[in-house]
């Protein structure tokens, strides 16, 4: 058959790869020019995989497949050329999906608006530290099309996957789904927060009555996934509920499930064991836990691996100490919603960085955290006037010409016992190559303190 591929990045590349691995005609078309995907071009050229740089031809529509990657936006001239021709179009982890046999290797799906990479990393860990064999992969870092070959009976494939990928599957079926949340975002690419939603509960589109659905139950857009599903439905919230897991007095507690059943409630582990702060890694851990309970981890396998979770680079990361104040990396903070989570999960006054490129950012919504618990806001990048413009009657407000500037300009208003919070609220593109680069940057300059 013959395949195209639409972009260069990782799962492109390794779309390419399989596709070319299972003697398929491959052909990958990037918008970027040579000179700035040379490390892409290169190992195309060594596998002689057919590619064009800096714009898509007509020559990807003599297709008879299509692999579009994330955030190749349905707009996209080529993408309407080829809808216009009836060439399907599929994601990566449809592709991906397509090779694998599932009663072998299970699969668990990971989506929601923010706690997808900390979620599956975290679901990884238990499952791997409870004696099965799992892998993280998809959004998270690890294509998944470079891991499904050659998979060991039992692996489980622990998926990250972004709205993006979910918008073109066709028969990706999880066993279990996880939908953490949905919070507006992302809306330049989905249009509307209905088709942004659309896109999401197509995790659960093709499951049957033998999977198991995860919801938050104090998130409405989440719940409301429940009406698109024929899986079994597990929650996990902050009230009292009758299946699932949640929090009550400091405690995860499984509830007994049915009223006639013979279990008793259990207690899975205290609030304050966890190692990773934060409400939000409460409901992050609540949902890895249950996922851990659907292969049948036990209860103490799961709260020894909650208990050594360390965390993911970027998210909350404690960088160092210098003079009695706390330096902490959120730069994976790209939207509002993470940074309320961020600015509600420490106790100590905040010198809070912020700013980047924002994405119709409404800060209203911080306003209530940032009056509590914030000293003093830094603000960066294109979007330092709206911040500073919208906080500073509240608060005191100053803008630095560089996040450089920015940590030297915290350091300097911070007192002892308090914490210095980089959590942007924003994209990193204005300043930066992503929001790694971010991170590394904010991290060299703590360190040169
Ligand atoms: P994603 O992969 O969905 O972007 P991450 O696990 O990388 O999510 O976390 C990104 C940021 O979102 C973190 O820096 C944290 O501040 C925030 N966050 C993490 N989990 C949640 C959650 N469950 N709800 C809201 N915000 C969260």
């Amino acid at each position: 058959m013959n395949y195209t591929i639409i972009g260069a990045g990782k799962s492109g590349l390794h779309a390419a790869f399989l596709a070319q691995d299972l003697g398929h005609n491959v052909f990958l078309t990037e918008a970027k020019p040579e000179a700035e995907a040379k490390s892409a071009a290169e190992q195309l050229a060594k596998r002689s995989i057919d590619a064009e740089f800096g714009g898509h031809t007509n020559k990807g529509l003599k297709a008879d497949i299509i692999v579009a990657s994330p955030g190749v936006p349905p707009s996209n001239p080529f993408i309407q050329e080829a809808e216009k021709q009836n060439i399907p179009i599929i994601s990566e982890i449809e592709f991906a999906w397509r090779q694998l046999d599932t009663v072998r290797n299970p699969v668990v799906a990971i989506t929601g608006t923010n706690g997808k990479t900390t979620t599956t990393a975290l679901t990884a860990h238990i499952l791997n530290n409870s004696g099965k064999k799992a892998i993280a992969c998809g959004n998270i870092g690890t294509a998944i099309t470079s891991v499904v070959r050659g998979l060991e009976a039992g692996t489980i494939l622990v998926v990250e996957a972004s709205s993006y990928q979910l918008d073109r599957i066709v028969d990706f079926r999880p066993d279990v789904a996880l939908l953490l949340n949905i919070t507006p975002d992302h809306l330049s690419y989905h249009g509307t927060f209905e088709n942004y939603c659309a896109a999401k509960y197509k995790i659960t589109l093709n499951q049957n009555e033998k999977n198991v659905l995860i919801l938050n139950a104090d998130n409405e857009p989440s719940l409301a996934a429940a009406a698109h599903s024929r899986a079994q439905i597990l929650h996990f919230g902050v009230h009292p509920l009758q299946q699932g897991l949640y929090v009550s007095s400091g405690k995860l507690l499984i509830p007994r499930g049915h009223p006639d059943s013979q279990h008793k409630e259990e207690q899975l582990m205290m609030v304050d064991e966890l190692r990773i702060p934060g409400i939000h890694n409460v409901y992050n851990s609540m949902a890895a836990a249950l996922a851990a309970r659907a292969f049948e981890i036990r209860n103490e396998n799961i709260r020894d691996s909650l208990m050594s979770f360390a965390g993911v680079e970027h998210r909350l990361e404690y960088v160092r100490t210098v003079g009695g104040v706390e330096y902490i990396n959120d730069s994976k903070a790209t939207n509002i919603n993470s940074t309320w989570y961020a600015l509600s999960s420490y106790s100590k006054p905040l010198v809070w960085i912020a700013g980047g490129r924002g994405d119709n950012n409404d800060y209203s919504t911080l306003d209530d955290l940032v009056r509590q618990n914030v000293r003093c806001v830094i603000a960066i990048g294109e979007e330092a006037d709206a911040i500073f413009n919208h906080f500073s009657s509240m608060v005191r407000c100053v803008k630095a010409s560089s996040l450089q500037d920015a940590v030297s300009r915290a350091a300097d208003f911070a007192e002892s016992g308090m914490a210095a919070l980089f959590s942007p609220a924003c994209k990193s593109f204005d300043m930066f190559a992503n929001y790694e680069h971010r991170g590394q940057v904010f991290k060299e300059a703590v360190t040169a303190l």
